[in-house]
């Protein structure tokens, strides 16, 4: 979609782009500047494959600070960005013919790498009914004594859906009934939360030693061009995941981590402007959304996306437009509305599309009006 974008835009065609889940702001000057010190202090070199220790310490204490979470720097991975670790972490645990449970919609390349590893992906349909959120009942339905891995992101791309802390708790309480599971946990986006407040599932009895946290500094930071990424996890998988680090990529870049340990340790205000931004943005688009006959939108508790159900649009026509799915959809916002985002059926739900908020509030009012407008014409 940003490339048809693109060659839209190309031929003069004025396209409000929230196809992107990048976020629109500036890395702040803080870390920037400890990226240009360390760069004259002379840290150009190779560093260890699974972090400069600074880093590993920073994140350890992170992990304590802000998830009450104890992991020991060498129980910490630091990637080149969420995606490796993430790509480490299902390459050590997934062998051919493992059942991976994934709850829809998800995040694309879970499903993917889980593929490229052998594994056997089962989804788990979460609807807008129950903020496209699994519930206990269809996690113990739904696992095999063949499920070895469980993929799931809260704040989720690409709902903005946030799991609370009750809800976690009874899906650990299924997790400890089916030890053979391991959990994958996608915090990426955990310091865009809009209220309740960041939870993660290592934090339940018994369940530590079996999930591995995923996270890094390119949305909270806006670092996304930097890639910095990291898991935590048993020592004996990190140890494992470290291995397999050293032979594609070595360790990752070593002015962005000088750089990332500035960002864990000092206060964290230039997000929280960031987080009251993406707030505002979604206050709007959700708003304007739901007064849009025919749409159906959950209220995203973290994240900056908003992901309504269009599927009552299915059937009705404009002109040469007929719209008969998603991929329609998003097609006749495009080409009528000139505004880009991405079709669900790209996340597992196909009744969806997605907008990214990542850009002005300027740009959202605009691009809300275009989408009111593109949909009152179909019929
Ligand atoms: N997890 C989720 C849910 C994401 O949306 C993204 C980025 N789009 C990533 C991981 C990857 O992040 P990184 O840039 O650190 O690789």
């Amino acid at each position: 979609m940003a490339k048809l974008g693109r060659e839209l835009k190309a031929k003069g065609i004025n396209i409000v782009d929230l196809s992107l889940g990048e976020p629109d702001f500036r890395t702040p000057d803080h870390i920037c500047e400890a990226a240009i010190a360390a760069i004259n202090a002379g840290y150009t070199k190779y560093t260890p494959v699974a972090g400069i220790p600074e880093l590993q310490e920073a994140i350890s204490i992170k992990l304590k600070r802000d998830n009450n979470l104890d992991y020991a720097p060498n129980e910490i991975v630091v990637s080149t960005g969420a995606k490796q670790s993430l790509a480490n972490a299902i390459h050590c645990l997934v062998d051919k013919g493992d059942e991976v449970l994934i709850p829809t919609p998800y995040w694309v390349t879970y499903a993917d790498l889980a593929r490229l590893a052998g594994g056997e992906v089962k989804y788990l349909p979460c609807g807008i009914d129950t903020d496209f959120k699994l519930t206990p009942e269809q996690l113990e339905a739904a696992i095999s004594p063949n499920s070895r891995l469980f993929i799931f992101s809260s704040p989720c791309n690409p709902t903005g859906s946030v799991y609370t802390r009750d809800e976690l708790a009874a899906l650990a309480e299924v997790f400890k009934r089916h030890p053979q599971v391991t959990i994958i946990s996608d915090e990426i986006y955990e310091y865009i939360n809009f209220g309740s407040g960041h939870e993660s599932i290592a934090q339940f009895d018994g369940m530590k030693d079996r999930v591995v946290v995923i996270n890094g500094m390119s949305k909270g930071f806006a670092m996304t061009g930097w890639r910095i990424g990291y898991m935590a996890a048993p020592r004996v998988l990190a140890q494992a995941c470290d291995k397999l680090q050293a032979q594609f990529t070595s360790g990752t870049n070593a002015i962005a981590q000088r750089a990332s340990v500035a960002a864990l340790l000092s206060d964290l205000g230039p997000t929280q402007k960031m987080v009251a931004a993406y707030r505002e943005r979604r206050d709007h688009v959700i708003n304007a959304l739901r007064q849009m006959p025919g749409v159906k939108a959950s209220m995203p508790g973290g994240a900056f996306y908003a992901f309504p159900d269009i599927s009552s649009f299915f059937g009705k026509s404009y002109g040469e437009h007929v719209i008969n799915n998603d991929m329609d959809m998003s097609m006749y916002l495009l080409h009528e509305g000139h505004v880009s985002s991405v079709c669900g059926s790209a996340f597992g739900n196909g009744d969806c599309i997605r907008f990214s908020t990542a850009t002005s509030m300027e740009n959202l009012h605009e691009a809300m009006t275009r989408v009111a407008m593109a949909l009152a014409k179909l019929s």
